[in-house]
Formats: structure tokens, C-alpha cells, sequence
């Protein structure tokens, strides 16, 4: 049994049902103390109603989840006094500047005098947001009302935050700068959980889960996912292609008895072959389909290739077409 010291966010069976839409079906959840847990999954998987329902805004259907030991059903005001909570849609006040708004959010959590005082600037020192203190917060790019955001997020010193997509239109320099600090916070002991469409994202997570069509499909870390049996079937294995043609290349491939899947992978094909075929003799096989220059190698399985192969299994077991995030 799961002890709360251990993890800050239990989930057991949860359903919820909207109507007679069943939005998250007996899902089942553990995050590590001051770990940062990554959820993925298409639009309309749940994500955001597994949120909501962490953060109490939301009754479950069916099923327990508390966070910080507090029950998600009973609790609800006590849990958002202890956590902070950056919803999908910009929460901000946009004729506010960016210091009204932290103390705006410093009061609605409570905070008055000193205390307030020091929260904002600890705040403005995390995010770095010192230079722009003063600017409306419609005035801020993408990356730095994101980072607003957690800002407010954090007045209160919640010791769980939910990130509800956070990078989602925000440049590649952003996002990273904005992952250092959720770094920097699970190494002060806080625990995160973050929901994204980012595979690189996934990878950097302690913990990922992937939703599909209202089920957790699967959870754990990225390494244990990557050799899952399911992923790796006996008899087939995993190769990158490099070639100046990848897409008729994965073309080519699909056509081929040998091979069972072929995607393209940024510039590559990633391919899965019967395994008895080697590199070499792949690569001869391509030079011999007009694909000259082409070179093969073999990979381990990729978060995207497991969430893939996952979703076109779970999709055939409930003969359902399967959808790509
Ligand atoms: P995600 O965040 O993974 O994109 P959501 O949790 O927002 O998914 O939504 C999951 C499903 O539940 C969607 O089909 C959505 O339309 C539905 N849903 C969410 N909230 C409500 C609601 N309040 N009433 C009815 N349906 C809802
Ligand atoms: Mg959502």
C-alpha cells in the first residue's frame, strides 16, 4: 500500500463520468514526493479532468485520489491552500502589470503585510522577472507569462503544483528555461505534476504516464517504458534509416514483408524489422531499391515509439481507430 509521505499525489480508480461520457475511466496514479511526473496523451484523454480533480475542483465519479495525504472529495479547500495550480488557459489579468498580479494572487491565497511581501519578491527572483515588473501582463511574450504564471503560482509556497500544459506555444528557448525552474522547485522538495504533448518534455520527467481515449494505458519511468515487453516483441527489432529520401524510403519499407512499421523520425525512417536481419543486409536491401546512400542502425525504442506501439495496441484491443497526439 502507498504511503502519503512517499507519494504526495495518490490516484485509485478514479472515474468520471459527464453525462453518460465516461472522461476518465478507473484511472489509477502515484507521484513521488518531489518528483515531477509528466502526463501525455491526445486532446479530450482526460488530462485536464484528472486535474481539476486533483486540485478539488472537480468530484470524482468513482474511485479515491488525495494529495498531500488530503482527500480530493472532502478536502477540497485544504488541498488548495497547499497547492498551486497553472491551468491550461492563461489565468493572468492582462491590464494588471506583472507586479499587480502577483500580489493579486498573494492576496486571494491569503497573504498579507511581510509575508506578502517577501513571497512576491521570492517569486520575482525564481522567474528572473525583475526587469519587467512594471509591464502589463498582455504586454509579456509566450515564455514570460508562462513563467508569470508560475510565479503566481507559487505565492503561497504550495508544496504540489499542476502544470496544465505550460509549454504549449511557447518558443524552444522558453520552454527549456521554463523547465529549469520546475527542476530547480522538485529539488527544493516540491512535487510537479505536468501535462504535455513534448516528448523531449516526457523524457526529462522522474514518472510518465500516458492517457488514451479516458485510460491510463501506461506509467512509469521513460527507461522502464522503453523495455517494456509489448514494445519489444521477440523476433523484431528496432533501426534508424539515414537516408536523403526518408519519405519514399518509409514508403519502400512499408511494403516490405520484413518490416513491420515505418515512421519518420525527424530527418530518419525508424523502422521495425524482423530480427534476424541485420543492419547490412538492410542496408543492401535499400541500395538495391534505389536508395544508394542509405544506412541502417539499430535503436532502442523511443518515449514516441512507446506511446505509439501502446496506443495502436490499446486501440485494437477496444477496435478503435487509433489517434496520434
Ligand atoms: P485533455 O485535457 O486531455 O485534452 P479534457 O480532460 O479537457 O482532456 O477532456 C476530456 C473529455 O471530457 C473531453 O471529451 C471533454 O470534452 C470532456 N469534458 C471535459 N469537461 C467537461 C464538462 N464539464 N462537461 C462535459 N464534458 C467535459
Ligand atoms: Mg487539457
Amino acid at each position: 500500500m502507498s504511503t502519503t509521505a512517499e507519494n504526495a499525489i495518490v490516484v485509485e480508480n478514479v472515474t468520471r463520468k459527464f453525462g453518460d461520457f465516461v472522461a476518465l475511466d478507473r484511472v489509477n496514479l502515484l507521484v513521488k514526493t518531489g518528483s515531477i511526473y509528466g502526463l501525455l496523451g491526445p486532446n479530450g484523454s482526460g488530462k485536464s479532468t484528472l486535474i481539476r480533480i486533483l486540485c478539488g475542483l472537480l468530484a470524482p465519479s468513482g474511485g479515491h485520489a488525495s494529495v498531500l495525504g488530503l482527500d480530493v472529495a472532502k478536502d477540497g479547500e485544504e488541498i488548495r491552500k497547499n497547492i498551486g495550480y497553472m491551468s491550461q488557459r492563461f489565468a493572468l489579468y492582462e491590464d494588471l502589470t506583472v507586479a499587480e498580479n502577483l500580489d493579486f494572487y498573494g492576496r486571494i491565497y491569503g497573504l498579507t503585510g511581510a509575508r506578502k511581501k517577501a513571497r512576491r519578491q521570492a517569486a520575482i527572483d525564481l522567474i528572473h522577472i525583475g526587469p519587467y515588473l512594471n509591464r502589463r501582463a498582455g504586454q509579456l511574450s509566450g515564455g514570460w507569462k508562462q513563467r508569470l504564471s508560475l510565479g503566481a503560482a507559487l505565492m503561497h509556497e504550495p508544496r504540489v503544483i499542476f502544470l496544465d500544459e505550460p509549454t504549449a506555444g511557447i518558443d524552444p528557448v522558453a520552454r527549456r528555461e521554463l523547465w529549469d525552474l520546475l527542476f530547480r522547485l522538485a529539488a527544493n522538495g516540491i512535487t510537479l505534476l505536468v501535462t504535455t504533448h513534448y516528448m523531449d518534455e516526457a523524457e526529462r520527467c522522474g514518472e510518465v504516464g500516458y492517457l488514451y481515449l479516458s485510460k491510463m494505458i501506461v506509467s512509469g519511468t521513460p527507461d522502464s517504458l522503453k523495455s517494456l515487453p509489448a514494445v519489444n516483441q521477440p523476433g523484431l527489432r528496432r533501426v534508424e534509416i539515414e537516408t536523403h529520401r526518408s519519405a519514399a524510403a518509409m514508403a519502400w519499407l512499408q511494403t516490405q514483408a520484413f518490416c513491420s512499421d515505418a515512421t519518420i523520425f525527424g530527418q530518419n525512417v525508424h523502422a521495425v524489422i524482423d530480427a534476424n536481419l541485420s543492419d547490412t543486409d538492410l542496408a543492401d536491401r535499400l541500395h538495391d531499391a534505389s536508395f544508394p546512400q542509405a544506412s541502417a542502425r539499430a535503436i532502442a525504442p523511443s518515449l514516441e515509439d512507446v506511446f505509439v506501439t501502446l496506443t495502436q495496441q490499446a486501440a485494437a484491443k477496444m477496435e478503435l481507430p487509433a489517434v496520434r497526439s
